[in-house]
């Protein structure tokens, strides 16, 4: 697993001088409101609670995204993925569950009377062992590893995505995770054999009316009373809640974010109820608010990290989450081409089947691209759990990556190719619009997780660079500096010489040529012009810091485009790389035109008449049943055909 469990290493985690985080300091000179930096600091010092339990080659700074961007040189070696080989006791397992789900799939059982996932079908998926997967075998469950985990969630989201999910809500971010990583060993023994099992299915509940971006602004708080804590307050959206079942559940303890693991009551009563509120996403799987009065839970069920705090323990599964959501979206967006391909042959138009024709065919290419890119990342990402990472960058990108393709998939390709019928009740795109577009939102909205990608980039250069020059700002008094003015160089000089020397050398000394291994030319093209602009970012980063300085916080639209360009640059090289490795014509193809597409992107550069030709080609050889990983499934059938 990727964490430290024993959480005693040393560490190397970026603070400034004076206790206060980066982002604080940074907010406080800049001239925020000392509540603003005050609760950004909050934030930003969980971020770094969650890296000390990090041995420091696996923290943010030596992670392959940093190190590509401000190391000479990009660490080919750290955006490979190597092939999944679970375990056979795992394999097993894996296929009992996908068993299961599409055995109740096919007869139609896969429901309960609220439409939601049948406690029948939860109660097989335990049999088969599948709520164990993440546990450890000392505990009852399989320890499958989270490079053979992720992938397996796109199997299981080909037979239903809701399935899929449920497994991340309990393995990642339910309580499978908070207490395998964060539970001493009698917390262990105590909960984790019941979750493993399926007795207890868990989830997490962090949200609330008025905290969900801003973390800082949780209510719920739990005091001691005795041996137990007494909560009160407020949970909202929380997935897969039910009397009975197992909740983290996020609250203030003496002010400070903690996790409860609670066993809930078999049924509602007086301290606990749960809200009912129409949802259009997640339909299938209970979502609801939780009211806590005077709740009480036993005081050994409070998990507690030896750094950090409750946020801490979120972060972490959430990193899991982002993983497997694009993992999810994967096998969704299968689901959705193997929709568009008896659609497409069926349908004529103007004498021929829109499947012969260029935009129909580039949309079924466009669609392989973006599930190629999400393989990639997902086979990349979880490699890099298990090697230890803290990877909370590389999972952004994952988790942004998946949520926007699957948004895209469905409205651009699905919803256009099928037409009016799209909107058909009983139709697979009307039915479930909602489910692809939620992913953008939870486990963190897109923009928001860029912003938190640029920031974790930025924070060892802003710290070693521009802090100090800003606390020599501030101690002169100075708010606009002018290097040209005697009295600003004087208060600058001893703080500027260290930045001054980085520059230089950025400057001065040649980029060396990527390490690439074997590929084919056009894939080998994409990595170098990745890794090549990747180390060019640098002085672009650094002059936007430069340019804004202490204001960068506010520049929210530049920090979110420049993520998105190292994000982007990100994914070029990683589908490449995987890609490569999959010897597969048609994996090549679909990586090769995600690829150009991207760099068209950050280019501007107008598409080809080749790039056409090989998007229209890969289109028809997909129709014709060229894209391997989506046979067998069942396509939905076709809704008024005629
Ligand atoms: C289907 C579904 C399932 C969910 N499951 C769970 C669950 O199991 N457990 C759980 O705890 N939570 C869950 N959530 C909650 C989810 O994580 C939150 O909805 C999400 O974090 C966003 O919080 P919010 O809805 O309160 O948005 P808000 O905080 O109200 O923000 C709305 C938008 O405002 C913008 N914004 C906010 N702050 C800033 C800022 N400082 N700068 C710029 N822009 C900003 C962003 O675009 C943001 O998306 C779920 C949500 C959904 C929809």
């Amino acid at each position: 697993m990727s964490a430290d469990s024993s959480q005693d290493h040393d560490n190397t985690v970026i603070a400034s001088t004076d206790g206060a985080s980066f982002a604080e300091t940074a907010l406080k000179l800049g001239g925020k409101s000392a509540e603003e930096a005050r609760r950004t600091g909050a934030i930003d010092q969980a971020d770094d609670q969650v890296e000390a339990m990090f041995q420091p080659q696996y923290q943010t700074v030596n992670s392959p995204v940093h190190r590509a961007v401000w190391e000479r040189g990009v660490p080919i070696d750290l955006f490979g993925s190597a092939p999944d080989d679970p375990p056979e006791h795992v394999r097993q397992i894996m296929d009992r569950s996908i068993d299961v789900a599409r055995r109740h799939s096919q007869s139609g059982t896969l429901m309960n009377q609220d439409q939601k996932i049948s406690d029948r079908v939860l109660s097989d998926l335990a049999d088969a062992g599948y709520w164990g997967l993440l546990v450890d075998e000392k505990y009852g469950g399989a320890g499958a590893p989270f490079r053979s985990f992720a992938p397996f969630l796109t199997r299981m989201a080909m037979v239903d995505p809701t399935i899929a999910g449920l497994a991340s809500v309990h393995g990642c971010i339910g309580a499978v995770d908070p207490v395998r990583t964060f539970g001493n060993e009698e917390q262990k023994q105590r909960f984790l054999p019941g979750l493993a099992s399926g007795e207890k299915l868990s989830a997490f509940a962090l949200t609330e009316p008025c905290a969900g971006s801003d973390l800082t602004a949780l209510r719920t708080c739990a005091v001691l009373d005795g041996d137990q804590y007494v909560v009160n307050g407020e949970k909202l959206f929380i997935t897969n809640v039910v009397p009975g079942r197992t909740i983290g559940l996020v609250c203030l303890i003496d002010d400070v974010p903690s996790v409860l693991v609670c066993d809930l009551p078999a049924a509602e009563d007086e301290h606990f109820q749960l809200t009912n509120y129409g949802l259009w996403a997640l339909k299938h799987t209970y979502n609801r608010g939780i009211l806590f009065r005077d709740y009480r839970v036993p005081a050994r069920n409070l998990l507690q990290p030896v750094r950090g705090n409750g946020l801490t323990i979120a972060y972490h599964g959430l990193n899991l989450g982002r993983v497997s959501l694009c993992a999810n979206a994967a096998g969704t967006m299968r689901l959705m081409m193997a929709s568009m391909i008896p659609w497409a042959k069926f349908r004529v138009t103007y004498g021929e089947p829109i499947a012969t024709r260029e935009l129909v065919r580039r949309r079924l290419a466009r669609l392989a691209a973006l599930v190629i890119g999400c393989d990639s990342l997902v086979a990349w990402c979880s490699g890099l759990i298990d090697q230890g990472f803290r990877g909370e960058m590389e999972c952004i990108v994952a988790k942004i990556f998946g949520s926007e393709a699957q948004k895209e998939a469905a409205i651009e390709l699905f919803m256009k190719t099928h037409g009016g019928r799209s909107f058909l009740h009983g139709h697979l795109f009307g039915d479930n619009v909602h489910e692809y577009l939620a992913p953008c939102i939870y486990e963190g909205e897109g923009e928001m997780l860029g912003m938190a990608f640029f920031k974790s980039l930025v924070k060892h250069h802003g710290t070693t660079y521009f802090e100090p020059i800003g606390k020599a700002l501030a101690a002169a008094g100075i708010r606009v500096p002018n290097p040209l003015n005697p009295a600003h160089f004087w208060a600058l000089k001893g703080v500027m010489a260290p930045y001054a020397r980085w520059m230089l050398g950025h400057v001065l000394v040649p980029r060396t040529a990527p390490a690439l291994p074997p590929m084919p030319d056009r894939l080998r093209q994409h990595a170098e012009f990745a890794a090549r602009q990747l180390q060019n970012s640098p002085r672009q980063i650094s002059g936007t810091m430069r340019k804004h300085q202490l204001k960068l916080a506010d520049r929210q639209c530049r920090m979110s485009e420049l993520s998105a360009r190292l994000q982007q640059l990100v994914v070029i090289l990683c589908t490449s790389l995987y890609a490569t490795g999959q010897q597969d014509e048609v994996v090549q193809a679909a990586a090769d035109i995600l690829c150009q597409d991207l760099t068209r992107q950050l280019t501007g550069a107008p598409r080809t008449d080749r790039y056409y030709r090989d998007a229209t080609r890969l289109g028809e050889t997909i129709a014709d049943g060229g894209f391997r990983s989506i046979a067998g499934l069942n396509p939905d059938e076709i809704l008024m055909p005629y």
